[in-house]
């Protein structure tokens, strides 16, 4: 349930209507936007509620929110949300690129990666050092000395970070080094590990699992969102399907679907989306003019030797390529991508 304020209500109002709420024993939370107020019931409000609040002074109407999520749903905020880190806006008019190695395997590897996907145009460096791997016996990542590399390379290029967290214990340590915390797909519906990562002031990635539906993927996000932490990043990366042509089926209708569902924005993964380095760039082209507020690439500096996932990682030359492509398709879409660093001022 949502209690919409009218447009020139008072703050005495709105805190008369978040009073009420708690009063009726549910904690509330409010979206600002430049339109509206909303204030959010968080729980599972009884049909009365309704009635009480909409004839509060300073409330324009009271919906029921029908979807099990409220606050992922663009209802409560009608507005696009935008996630800042650092200089980069993710969410409003700019498409971010997150590029960089499925893994952090070495000073030099990183350092290299991400030289050349930054002066590609990537804004945000990617590299995992918590590795979810299907054999216990793959390489796992490199750990907190992964974080460091990660860290060293934020120094040295300016872009911020972005890592996987896989453990609640890890938490604390991966937001000391990260910009923004990744859930993989694999852990999207570990809900003591959303709850943490909803409590951290760090942005969030929140991978779609496996075989989520957009709606679990929602409540996945919801539970960071009632955490307290507003700065939630979706990523389509892909579903599993019978076709075994390809790693998962990248599922590109998500990216319209949950920009009507939720105010959240969307990240595209074409990489674990296809597991083919061929199709990533015609899956990252789709994603573009399906909407998508930004990419996430695997690019390594010779992926026949990756310690993971080669297949689908971009060489350094293949990566520039696309971008080059995203450029001319962005702006079909209102989008502007970052130039290739060192060739203008950032569009
Ligand atoms: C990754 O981004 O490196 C990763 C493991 O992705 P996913 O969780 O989507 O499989
Ligand atoms: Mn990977």
């Amino acid at each position: 349930m949502i209690a919409v304020m009218s447009a020139n209500c008072t703050e005495e109002e709105i805190q008369a209507v978040q009073n009420h709420i708690a009063q009726r024993g549910f904690s509330s939370q409010i979206s600002r936007g430049v339109e509206r107020v909303v204030v959010g019931v968080l729980g599972q409000p009884y049909p009365g509620l309704q009635d009480e609040l909409e004839v509060m002074s300073g409330v324009a109407e009271v919906i029921r929110v029908s979807a099990p999520y409220k606050l992922a749903s663009r209802k409560f905020h009608p507005e696009n949300t935008v996630v800042h880190v650092g200089n980069v806006a993710i969410g409003g008019n700019e498409l971010v690129v997150m590029a960089g190695p499925c893994a952090v395997e070495s000073e030099e590897q990183l350092m290299a990666t991400a030289k050349a996907v930054k002066a590609a145009g990537a804004r945000i460096l990617r590299g995992g050092a918590f590795k979810p791997r299907s054999s216990p016996y793959a390489f796992r990542g490199l750990g907190e000395a992964g974080l460091k590399l990660l860290a060293q390379a934020r120094k040295e290029t300016g872009l911020p970070v972005i890592t996987e967290v896989m453990d609640t214990e890890d938490v604390d340590l991966v937001a000391r080094y990260t910009d923004i915390l990744q859930i993989g797909a694999r852990n999207m519906q570990n809900f003591t590990l959303l709850d943490v990562v909803g409590k951290v002031r760090k942005p969030v990635m929140l991978k779609r699992g496996l075989s989520a539906t957009y709606q679990e993927w929602l409540l996945a996000a919801e539970y960071i969102l009632a955490g307290g932490n507003s700065e939630v990043i979706l990523c389509e990366r892909g579903i599993r399907t019978f076709e075994t042509y390809t790693r998962n089926t990248m599922d590109t209708a998500a990216i319209p679907v949950v920009h009507r569902l939720s105010h959240l924005p969307i990240i595209a993964d074409p990489s674990h989306g296809t597991g083919k380095w061929h199709l990533v760039t015609p899956m990252a082209l789709a994603s573009v003019a399906a909407g998508a507020d930004g990419l996430m690439l695997e690019v390594h500096p010779t992926p026949d030797t990756a310690w993971s996932d080669g297949a689908q990682s971009l060489t350094f030359e293949n990566f520039a390529k696309m971008m080059d492509m995203v450029r001319a398709i962005a702006p079909a879409v209102g989008k502007v991508v970052a130039p290739p660093v060192g060739q203008g001022a950032r569009a």
